[in-house]
């Protein structure tokens, strides 16, 4: 069974993985109807090129589920964990356990004013850009954390001109167990995925019927693991 099922919204990470699979060019056909903005078009070779993380960011901002975004957001103040004040961090954390289900957003609004800003941007807006200027914007505006920040979102997009289609037969018990375990056990404060776990998972998916090369090569490749990876997210059925 192929891995690969074009204009199949299957467990893509992707809101609109149809009209993307359709739309090679990042063109004609935009996801919420209309003409594509200018600052939102890009092609598959453009993308696979890009090395400014901006125009990126630019063209996924409204692709992505709000989910994807406010973990990105997570994993990327995670990446500068060192500079950010205890506040901001109790935020990070409070947000990741709202991501979790384990609080609500009235718990995480009235937990401290770097909360507000977060549901005001990430919770109930996540796709304006005002986040990205005010949180991530100065990493991105770093030259040396342009790269990191780069890797970060291929690490939870992955190529978003590619729609996957998940077999079932891959998710089998000790597949899903490893890729939980993977999730759960993640190395604080930097968030990042075990890579031991990850290769391992990566054979465990082979022994299930996996031949997926996009898949089987991003578990064991170098690239930062962090809650949002996109193979993980396909797995464990997070959008
Ligand atoms: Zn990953």
């Amino acid at each position: 069974m192929p891995a690969r099922a074009k204009g199949s919204s299957g467990l893509s990470p992707f809101r609109y993985s149809n009209s993307l699979t359709l739309d090679r060019q990042g063109g004609a056909a935009y996801p919420g109807g209309g003409e594509v903005p200018e600052s939102e078009r890009m092609t598959e070779a453009e993308w696979l090129a890009c090395t400014d993380p901006q125009p990126m960011l630019e063209f996924l901002q409204s692709r992505v589920s709000d989910s994807k975004w406010r973990r990105f957001g997570c994993v990327c103040c995670r990446y500068v964990w060192d500079h950010l004040t205890d506040g901001s961090r109790s935020t990070v954390e409070l947000l990741e356990q709202f991501e979790e289900g384990r609080t609500s957003s009235e718990e995480l609004s009235a937990a401290s004013r770097w909360a507000s800003f977060f549901i005001s941007n990430l919770v109930k807006d996540p796709s304006r850009g005002a986040w990205f200027l005010a949180v991530v914007g100065p990493a991105i505006g770093d030259h040396h954390l342009r790269e990191p920040v780069r890797q970060l979102l291929r690490e939870v997009v992955g190529n978003p001109f590619r729609s996957l289609a998940l077999d079932h037969a891959w998710r089998t018990p000790t597949v899903t167990a490893l890729a939980t375990a993977a999730y759960e056990e993640r190395h604080l404060p930097a968030g990042t995925l075990d890579a031991d776990r990850l290769a391992i998972l990566a054979d465990a998916l082979e022994d299930a019927g996996c031949t997926d090369a996009d898949i089987l090569s991003h578990l064991r490749g170098p690239a930062p693991h962090v809650h949002g990876c996109w193979v993980l997210d396909l797995l464990l059925g997070k959008s």
